[in-house]
């Protein structure tokens, strides 16, 4: 007596395959990818920061590589605020069991008491606030119109995915209005994160740019045509064009963030988003295996922990509680 699998082995050379690893599905696969997205672009994008793209030539040529240095003199691989704030919101959504704006608050709180190697301007304003007041909502003002939350969005993005829209309006506004009380701002994160959400439901590309072109119809501030918006400030709409123009206009994930980077600017927070879309749109397999070596181990851990975390949470479809 034999059973079926016993003849097929007899009969044929037994193939061993490979455990399939834990983000086997695409939507999971692409989630990771744009958490690892996210850091890669930050810390590619750091060594270059607040440099011009002549300066840029000058110095690199072709910034192509995670070298550490810029401004802030990192190791190569190590990553910025951008990074750093988006690890502490996807901790404390976890913690919390959904998008909580006290928990986001006290989150960012207890991150800028850690020291973290760069803070914005509204962000440590706000912050500061928030410990005087306890209130985790910033007052609106038409100045803080900064990337210093959309930079941040991508644990929202992930644990409001599958979930009704206006959920994920909600909680995007929850995170978001902490330290950035701003339409300009809150219109460009809700975008991205539509955007990342549609890449992770394996909408095409069209139906991304219509998010893009939906946000130039609504603040016709973010048009963005073909000459390159180079020097990006942190102002979020030159951010945005930044980002939108080189995401648009290459077709892997090296090309965009090698394009994004090397505009110089706000060049890290450009880059992390850059980063997050690239990764979401192209998956895993596309990352470079040469930026993921250099990328910090203790932050590429905590990006894919926390990537996996956040979608089983949005699987469990907790509502936002804020
Ligand atoms: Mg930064």
């Amino acid at each position: 007596m034999f059973w079926t699998g016993e003849l097929i082995a007899r009969t044929a050379p037994v193939r061993r395959r490979a455990a399939p690893p834990p983000w086997a599905s695409p939507r999971l696969d692409k989630a990771i990818a744009a958490y690892l997205g996210l850091a890669i672009g930050d810390a590619l994008g750091a060594s270059v920061e607040f440099m011009t793209p002549n300066e840029i030539r000058h110095t690199h040529g072709v910034h192509r590589e995670i070298t550490g240095g810029g401004w802030l003199r990192l190791k190569p691989g190590t990553v910025t605020d951008d990074t750093t704030m988006a690890l502490a919101l996807g901790a404390a959504i976890l913690a919390s069991g959904g998008v909580d704006a006290l928990a986001a608050a006290q989150a960012f709180d207890a991150w800028m008491r850690a020291k973290p190697v760069d803070i914005g301007n509204t962000v440590r304003r706000n912050l500061i606030q928030f410990r005087k007041t306890g209130r985790p909502e910033a007052v609106a003002s038409e100045h803080d119109a900064g990337n210093g939350a959309i930079m941040r969005v991508l644990p929202v993005a992930l644990a409001c995915s599958g979930q009704p829209p206006e959920n994920t309006i909600f909680a995007c506004r929850a995170q978001a209005h902490v330290t950035h009380n701003n339409e300009l701002s809150d219109a460009a994160g809700e975008t991205l994160v539509f955007m990342v959400q549609d890449l992770l439901a394996g909408r095409d590309t069209a139906a991304v740019r219509a998010r893009a072109d939906a946000l130039a119809r609504q603040h016709p501030l973010y048009a963005f045509d073909n000459k390159p918006r180079e020097n990006p400030s942190g102002y979020v709409v030159e951010t945005m064009q930044a980002v939108f123009q080189a995401f648009f206009a290459t077709d892997s994930f090296e090309d965009c963030l090698i394009d994004i980077v090397n505009r110089g600017g706000d060049a890290d927070t450009t880059g992390a988003i850059a980063g997050m879309l690239a990764g979401a749109r192209y998956g895993l397999e596309s990352i470079p295996k040469r930026w993921l070596k250099v990328l910090d181990g203790k932050t590429r851990e905590a990006c894919e922990q926390q990537a996996a975390g956040l979608i089983k949470l949005a699987d469990e479809r907790i509502p936002a509680l804020a």
